[in-house]
């Protein structure tokens, strides 16, 4: 299945070129707050899953050209990142820097990027007014956790995973608090729907892409991934519980690059989905702390 948050806050699942609206199977109103009613739907799928096929049948439809796509996520409990995690990439910051072990994700764990950074496939990534400094795109499969728990060993990881999503994990190069520099309004662009794990049985086999203005930036397969899908739940939930629609950012593949208002910018993620967005020059995001001298790094 293919789920979508459309239309202000619907539920949809995608049948060809419509989208069935399912809102309703989950008593959820659309224009309640917090917008939680995806995360609704995604812990209780398995309970609903009848109601849901029935409601199938009779929902109604409307043409997909006619709706708009929001962040299938709204409201997540936490969006884990994980750093530099193909191998080609820690080469590449290698060879910027001359450090290694900083950038390895199997090495440093993860970090957690501000859930309201999360935007969706119709949004634009809207850059802060930082003019001296560098905002770069990092193309990343989203995992998105299904059913929740802590100390998930590696073996049962899978059984945690709900689906897979496209996710730009946009970052302001520089040394300040790497939360601070990837957390602006839209610098998580994640979208344009859910695709169920099911439908991505080779989770370790995805081709993954990213193009600016139609020139290939960023090109890689999870096979290449250092810490693999199973793992990077498993050592998330070392730490913390897991909820249903946790959001995890696998970490980026090499190729990572400036963004400049006025680009286009298409992620594009086999079996998984694809999106394309405007870049826009924002007004906001000046303040002292980014004037000091800062020296490109993560
Ligand atoms: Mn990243």
């Amino acid at each position: 299945m293919k789920i979508a948050n459309f239309n202000q806050g619907r539920i949809g699942i995608i049948d060809g070129e419509f989208i069935a609206d399912v809102s309703r199977v989950v008593n959820y109103d659309p224009v309640s707050w917090p917008p939680t009613g995806m995360l609704r739907f995604i812990a209780s799928l398995k309970h609903i899953k009848p109601r849901l096929l029935n409601e199938l049948k009779s929902a109604k439809r409307i043409p997909l050209t006619e709706a708009q796509f929001n962040c299938p996520i709204a409201w997540p409990n936490k969006v884990i990142a994980y750093p530099a995690n193909y191998h080609a990439h820690i080469d590449e910051m290698k060879a910027g820097t001359g450090l290694i072990s900083k950038f390895n994700a199997s090495g440093q764990g993860f970090f957690l990027k501000s859930n309201s950074s999360l935007s969706g496939p119709g949004d634009p990534i809207v850059l802060p007014a930082l003019p001296d400094r560098e905002i770069h795109h990092e193309c990343e499969l989203a995992i998105i956790i299904g059913k929740g728990g802590r100390g998930i060993p590696v073996e049962r990881a899978l059984d945690h995973i709900f689906g897979y999503s496209c996710l730009i994990d946009v970052v302001v190069r520089g040394k300040e608090e790497r939360v601070m520099r990837k957390s602006f309004d839209s610098f998580c662009p994640m979208g344009p729907y859910i695709t169920t794990a099911d439908e991505v049985p080779r989770y370790y086999d995805i081709d993954l892409q990213l193009t600016v203005n139609g020139d290939l930036r960023q090109k890689a397969n999870t096979r290449d991934l250092i810490v693999g899908v199973p793992e990077m739940i498993s050592m998330a939930s070392s730490v913390m519980t897991l909820y249903p629609g946790d959001i995890i950012a696998s970490g980026t593949p090499a190729g990572v690059g400036p963004l400049r208002a006025g680009d286009r910018v298409e992620i594009r993620i086999a079996g998984v989905g694809e999106m394309v967005l405007d870049v826009e020059q924002g007004k906001e995001g000046a303040h002292p702390v980014w004037e000091k001298a800062s020296v490109a790094t993560a």
